[in-house]
């Protein structure tokens, strides 16, 4: 789809001059506008579809949504004809490390334009170095850096020997407590937990969190259970850590090691599994279960990745160090779990998923990438959400956990999430309707990010230069 009148598509690789927009209170000029004609716009709150309306996007909010027939706009304003395309929010993935030690390079040249071409306008970034990506935020911010827009933790919290880089070694109470102040005045927006924190810092860090007023979120680290770190105010349990521990009489045992796939199988107890879920559900633990991760990761073995066309993507360096060096490290961590233990595990995950949401913890979608190996910036997203409907989420409940519920989470209902008046101006338009299939979200005509209009010919030309950017960068 191409703006009528060019304006905007031609800010394409240009300084973004709007970003500071707010509404204004004369009368806008026709070059601060964009507007979609005759569009189907997807209410993600109730999965109404509203044929025919138009949406008035000024610089960068929605300043308004409506019938065609009655939109009043300038008729010199850029517009699109929205006619048999379909309008849905932008997209969040709320489990990516965009920034991860060194270990995969081009976060400005791959992985931020990779988002956006797939029309992920914003992440939660899980573990990162925090001044790299708030270098990336303030670039994005002033209009100078194409983006998404990002929460980010900076380091992950870990234990003595942390496992990934970007993290930081805590071995007591003290030392939990003193990460939580200085990620608090470095600006990290919430606290990131690892698995091997030792218990005694973990609800040192959870109380200090609190204390300064900072969400903490991450793993169910492998000393506490996932109800404790519930009833403690954890904001979002990642990869489904502690569930099955939950859902299992061995839990105890658990917290001492000796955890596997098959003996997760082997003990888990419905009744249990329904305790902690109602748990769940009563103090709003979200879930972020990574659910394409959770399945590449354990059929790493026997999946052949040599013919994935998204390869082009990411630069040698991921595939052949980063990736590799994951591979090697989860293929030996299977221990005992042959295949057949752990495809059986993948399909009880998402019948654990399943009975989650059905009692009422509320899901977000994420992936993790790209640690995770061959999870794409942006394209995995997608797979995410048909694996949300693989759980048996119904397609609107799918796109929910990418829109209304990341805005939700993040305190940002007013201004993200759905596709109405006042809102930023973060937007797909899609060639087909989502809800009558959640693959269509991968059918991307145009992708508005911040009020920015980038066309299907845009979009193309963005993944033409990651391809180039992934054969320099390394
Ligand atoms: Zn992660």
């Amino acid at each position: 789809m191409r703006v009528k009148n060019c304006v905007r598509a031609a800010l394409l690789f240009t300084p973004m001059l709007y970003f500071a927009g707010t509404a204004n209170a004369q009368k806008p000029s026709p070059n601060d506008l964009v507007v979609i004609t005759n569009v189907s716009v997807v209410d993600v709150r109730t999965g109404a579809v509203l044929a025919d309306q138009t949406v008035i996007l000024e610089r960068n909010h929605i300043a308004s949504v409506g019938p065609s027939k009655t939109a009043k706009y300038p008729r010199n304003a850029p517009s699109v004809n929205g006619h048999g395309y379909f309008l849905i929010p932008g997209l969040w993935d709320m489990h990516v490390h965009l920034v991860f030690g060194d270990w995969f390079p081009g976060a400005q040249d791959i992985t931020l334009p990779l988002l956006i071409a797939n029309g992920v306008t914003g992440v939660r970034d899980m573990g990162s170095e925090l001044g790299s990506v708030q270098d990336l935020r303030n670039e994005i911010e002033a209009g100078r850096m194409l983006g998404p827009r990002i929460f980010t933790s900076g380091p992950m919290l870990d234990g003595p020997k942390p496992r990934f880089p970007s993290s930081m070694a805590i071995t007591t109470a003290e030392d939990g407590r003193h990460a939580v102040n200085e990620l608090k005045q470095r600006g990290a927006d919430f606290i990131k937990l690892q698995s091997l924190i030792p218990r005694e810092a973990v609800f040192a860090i959870a109380e200090e969190a609190k204390k300064q007023e900072m969400a903490f979120a991450g793993h169910v680290p492998d000393s506490v259970r996932a109800s404790e770190m519930s009833e403690a105010g954890m904001k979002s349990f990642e990869h489904l850590a502690g569930i099955f521990e939950g859902s299992s009489p061995n839990e105890d045992d658990f917290l001492n090691g000796g955890k596997t796939e098959g003996r997760f199988l082997a003990s888990y107890d419905t009744a249990r599994a329904a305790e902690l879920a109602a748990l769940l559900a009563k103090n709003q633990t979200w879930q972020c279960p990574t659910l394409v991760w959770e399945r590449g990761g354990n059929l790493i073995d026997v999946t052949d990745f040599s013919k994935d066309g998204r390869a082009k993507y990411v630069p040698a360096s991921w595939k052949n160090k980063s990736w590799k060096r994951f591979t090697d490290e989860i293929v030996k961590g299977y221990g005992t779990d042959d295949i057949a233990v752990r495809k059986k595990f993948i399909e009880k995950e998402l019948e654990v998923v399943q009975m989650l949401h059905k009692a009422g913890a509320p899901f977000l979608a994420g992936t993790d990438t790209p640690p995770g190996v061959y999870v794409f910036p942006g394209f995995s997203l997608h797979e995410e959400l048909q694996q949300f409907v693989a759980a048996g989420f119904t397609p609107l409940e799918a796109l929910q956990t990418a829109t209304l519920n990341p805005a939700r989470f993040l305190g940002m209902e007013e201004q993200l999430g759905t596709v109405e008046k006042g809102k930023q101006a973060d937007l797909v338009l899609l060639n087909a309707n989502p809800l009558q299939d959640i693959s269509n979200t991968q059918k991307i005509a145009a992708v508005i990010v911040n009020g920015h209009y980038y066309s299907g010919k845009d979009l193309e030309k963005m993944l033409a230069g990651v391809e180039a950017a992934a054969r320099r960068v390394n």
